[in-house]
């Protein structure tokens, strides 16, 4: 890849970003996988099982409320002018206008937390780019609870996704080690074992 060609910038390194710079280090600079768990495991199966049902349905998640008039699941997007890529769990195409349902196999959080918010928020810039349209909602489904969450689409959100992209790309190219905030988080990171400072 040359200087002129930056490496893009997962979505999913907004989600681990946002759970902990530490992880983006550890992750894309030093190369480090996260550990296999089970949960992770029946993750990855309950995703597949998602995409699959979902392109059977004609109604968002099989609800009664949103009819969906197109829809796009496991779509794989990327942008140079966002320095951004990602696979996206689902766009749905409403009589509203366009938008993007991203999966989470827990149950529904206290309240949106920025990891699952900013992530679907990258998802949704890319669907802006790639269909050339704005997209005013996104939702974020949790399986386990079956609710799923709406999020208006705002300004200040695709600005927070941008400033993350500058922090992760930033962290990337000086290689510098964010310091350690040991929190709740810890004890559910998948880079404890490589942090030690937890
Ligand atoms: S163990 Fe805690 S401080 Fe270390 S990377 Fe994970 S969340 Fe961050």
């Amino acid at each position: 890849m040359s200087e002129e060609e930056p490496e893009l910038i997962a979505a999913t390194d907004i989600k681990r970003y946002h759970f902990c710079p530490r992880i983006i280090y550890f992750t894309r600079v030093l190369g480090v996988e996260e550990r296999t768990t089970e949960s992770e495991v029946e993750g990855r199966e309950a995703h597949a099982e998602f995409h699959r049902k979902e392109r059977r349905r004609t109604t968002l998640l099989g609800g009664k409320t949103i009819r969906v008039e197109q829809k796009w699941t496991a779509l794989q997007l990327k942008s140079e002018k966002l320095g951004l890529e990602g696979i996206v769990d689902m766009v749905v195409k409403t009589p509203e206008g366009y938008a993007v349902v991203e999966y989470k196999m827990t149950t529904t959080p206290k309240r949106i937390m920025p990891d699952h918010l900013y992530q679907a928020a990258a998802y949704t810039m890319l669907v802006e780019e790639a269909f050339k349209t704005i997209v005013r909602k996104l939702y974020v489904y949790y399986e386990k609870s079956g609710r799923l969450i709406e999020i208006p689409m705002t300004e200040s959100i695709r600005r927070h996704v941008l400033w993350t992209i500058g922090r992760i790309r930033s962290i990337i190219e000086n290689e510098k080690l964010p310091p350690a905030k040991p929190s709740g988080k810890c004890k559910s990171c998948g880079y404890r074992w490589v942090c030690r400072e937890a």
